[in-house]
């Protein structure tokens, strides 16, 4: 079996910023803190710092709660970003604020509220119940109208017609195609449409990757959080050019009958996955291969 792996994959600058910093505050004790949801889509890292005693609270009220029942001072805030009025709501609550917030996601917040405040409605691309979009609608200025949407076919279920001005983002994790078809349809009806592209370039980089190797390769294996919007689009894409294409979390879920002895084997990995967990089924499949190459031998 050959091994190859997608010249760009795994651990992004936002999601590595994020760890980085709470690592950081494993090392030196400091686990009288929280994470303001899970700071990134990935369970076995989750996992690595709940052990650690970092856990993490999905909104306000379970922040307060915590509060109340353990000694709380530090709260990081997830990569994915959170509402504009949560983070007022946390930074009054006295303690200290680590805003894991990825820059790219940064960078749409600003965006929507700078163009929101000048009175254009804001068209977002991407999924109502990603905590990246929830975060993002939260910078909207009050009462300007916005919309999301999923795909193209979710334009037809908006009434635009008192629209003649619109500012267009997207999820960061977004595929450039879908964005595209978009947008051109929205200029075909709206006076002025705006678009910022928002999508992150380690995004774009690892999409591209997958993209060129998926069609080399045999079987296609695409490990990060099932729960994780670029691990899932990095799956489409591979599904799209090789068949025989998995979306796993670790190791522990590939399965040998997936494999033939002389498969190349192509892998790659959403921008939250960790490098060992990437090493971890590389050796895997290099088991895999060995038994698989033994049983040749014999029979
Ligand atoms: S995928 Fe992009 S936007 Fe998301 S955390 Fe990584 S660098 Fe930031």
């Amino acid at each position: 079996m050959e091994i190859i792996l997608a010249e760009k994959m795994g651990f992004c600058f936002g999601v590595k910023r994020t760890v980085n910093e709470t690592q950081k505050l494993v090392d030196q004790n400091l686990t009288n803190a929280i994470t303001f949801g899970p700071i990134i889509h990935n369970n076995d890292v989750i996992s690595y710092f709940n052990q650690k005693g970092i856990t993490y609270v999905n909104n306000l009220e379970e922040l307060k709660q915590k509060l109340i029942e353990k000694k709380i001072d530090t709260v990081v805030v997830r990569t994915h970003g959170i509402r504009k009025d949560t983070l007022e709501e946390i930074k009054k609550l006295n303690l200290k604020v680590i805003n894991g917030t990825c820059p790219y996601v940064t960078k749409v917040h600003k965006i929507v509220e700078k163009m929101s405040k000048e009175g254009y409605p804001i068209l977002i691309i991407g999924k109502a119940d990603h905590p990246e979009i929830i975060g993002v609608t939260g910078y909207i200025e009050n009462n300007v109208p916005y919309f999301i949407v999923k795909d193209e076919e979710d334009l037809n279920q908006i009434d635009f017609s008192k629209i003649k001005k619109i500012v267009v983002v997207s999820q960061t994790t977004e595929k450039i195609e879908k964005v595209q078809k978009i947008v051109s349809k929205l200029i075909s009806f709206i006076p002025e449409v705006r678009y910022f592209k928002t999508i992150c370039y380690a995004t774009d980089e690892n999409q591209e990757a997958v993209h060129k190797l998926a069609p080399e390769v045999d079987v296609m294996i695409v490990i990060g959080g099932k729960n994780s919007s670029n691990t899932k689009k990095l799956f489409e894409i591979a599904k799209k050019y090789c068949q025989r294409s998995y979306h796993i979390e670790n190791e522990k879920e590939l399965d040998i009958n997936w494999f033939n002895y002389n498969d190349k084997v192509g892998i790659s990995a959403g921008a939250s996955t960790p490098d060992w967990v990437i090493s971890n089924v590389i050796n895997k499949i290099k088991e895999f291969s060995n038994i698989l190459q033994n049983s040749i031998i014999k029979t």
